[in-house]
C-alpha cells in the first residue's frame, strides 16, 4: 500500500511570515494536531505540533513570527523529514519508528506539500501490522506509545520485566540465523504462556523482550519472573539436542509516580546487573542498582 492511499490530503498550512498567534488559533480551534509551515512555492519547511505549544508560552513567544519560533526550536528545512506520496507505507512506518515522530508531511515529485500522514492514519489502515513484530508476532516497540498514558494513569502497580537472551550471538554463530530466529519465536511463545492474556509482551530489541504485568507488586513480580526464566530453560529443539537457552531478567515495579520510560530504564539496569552476576537469573531493581 502507498502513502497516498492512507494520508490525509486536507492539511493545515501556514507561512513562516505569519504570526504565532495565528498558529495557536489553528491548533486550538480547528482540533488539529499539526500545522505545516510552507514557503511561497508550497514546499514544506517545517512542521509544528501540539508538543511545541508549551514552549511558546514558557518563552513568551506568542507575539512573534513563526520564523522566530522555528529558529528557537532549532527546526530548519534541512532537518524536516518528509515522505513522497508514491512511497510505501511500510517505509513511512519505519521512518516514524526510527525518528520517533507522529506526523510525516507528504510531498509530490516537485517537493510540493500534498498531505500529511499521521500515526492515526497508519493505525486506521492496519492496526495489526503497525504494532506487530513480524517475526515473533508480539507487539513491537511503537506499541509502547499507545499504552503509555494508560499505564502512567492507572492506580495499581505494574511489573516491568526486561528479558534478554543469554549468549544469543553464540547461538547465531554456532547454529545460524534461522535457528536464532526460531529461538526468538519459541521464547516469545513461552513468555506468553507464563503471563496473563491481558498482560503486555513487546519485542523491545533484537533479542530483548519487555513484559508488562498489570496489578503486579514486589511480591508477585519475582515469582512470575522465575516462572518465565524456568519455562524458557525447559525449551528443547527436536533436531538440536545440544541447544539450550537461558535468559537474564531485570524487574521493576512501576508505581503511580513513575513514568513508563524511566521504569523501563530501571528494569534494564537490573537486567544488566543480572548479566554481571553470571546470567540465567532474575534481579529486582533496587535504589542501589546502577
Ligand atoms: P549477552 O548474554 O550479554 O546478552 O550476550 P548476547 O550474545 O546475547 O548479546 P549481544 O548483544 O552481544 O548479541 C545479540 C545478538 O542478537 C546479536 C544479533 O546478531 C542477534 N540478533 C538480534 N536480532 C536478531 C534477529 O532478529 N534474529 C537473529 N537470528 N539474531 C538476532
Ligand atoms: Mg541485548
Ligand atoms: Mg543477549
Amino acid at each position: 500500500m502507498l502513502v497516498k492511499n492512507a494520508m490525509t490530503s486536507d492539511v493545515f498550512k501556514i507561512s513562516s511570515e505569519s504570526s504565532i498567534s495565528d498558529l495557536i488559533k489553528i491548533l486550538s480551534q480547528r482540533g488539529v494536531g499539526s500545522v505545516i509551515v510552507v514557503n511561497e512555492n508550497q514546499n514544506p519547511i517545517q512542521i509544528i505540533t501540539l508538543r511545541d505549544i508549551p514552549k511558546i508560552y514558557s518563552h513568551n513567544l506568542k507575539d512573534e513570527k513563526i520564523q522566530t519560533l522555528l529558529e528557537f526550536l532549532n527546526k530548519t528545512e534541512h532537518n524536516l523529514i518528509t515522505i513522497k506520496s508514491k512511497q510505501s507505507l511500510i517505509l513511512a512506518m519505519n521512518l516514524m519508528n526510527k525518528h520517533n515522530i507522529s506526523h510525516l508531511p507528504v510531498v509530490n515529485k516537485d517537493r510540493k506539500l500534498v498531505g500529511i500522514l499521521s500515526m492515526r492514519d497508519l493505525l486506521r489502515h492496519f492496526p495489526y501490522v503497525v504494532f506487530t513484530d513480524s517475526l515473533t508476532k508480539v507487539n513491537n516497540r511503537m506499541y509502547l506509545d499507545i499504552i503509555k498514558s494508560k499505564l502512567e494513569n492507572s492506580k495499581t502497580k505494574k511489573g516491568i520485566l526486561m528479558i534478554d537472551i543469554d549468549n544469543f550471538k553464540n547461538i547465531n554463530d554456532k547454529y545460524g540465523h534461522l535457528v536464532g530466529d526460531l529461538v526468538l519465536k519459541k521464547i516469545a511463545k513461552s513468555i506468553k504462556f507464563s503471563i496473563k492474556g491481558y498482560d503486555e509482551l513487546i519485542r523491545y530489541g533484537g533479542e530483548e523482550f519487555l513484559a508488562i504485568l498489570y496489578r503486579c507488586d514486589e511480591k508477585n513480580l519475582p515469582i512470575i519472573a522465575e516462572r518465565i526464566r524456568i519455562k524458557i530453560k525447559e525449551i528443547r529443539f527436536k533436531k538440536l539436542t545440544d541447544l539450550f537457552i537461558s535468559v537474564s531478567i531485570g524487574g521493576y515495579v512501576m508505581d503511580l509516580k513513575d513514568s513508563l520510560y524511566e521504569s523501563i530504564k530501571r528494569a534494564d539496569e537490573a537486567m544488566y546487573e543480572a548479566k554481571q552476576s553470571g546470567k540465567d537469573c532474575f534481579i529486582l531493581w533496587k535504589q542501589t542498582t546502577q
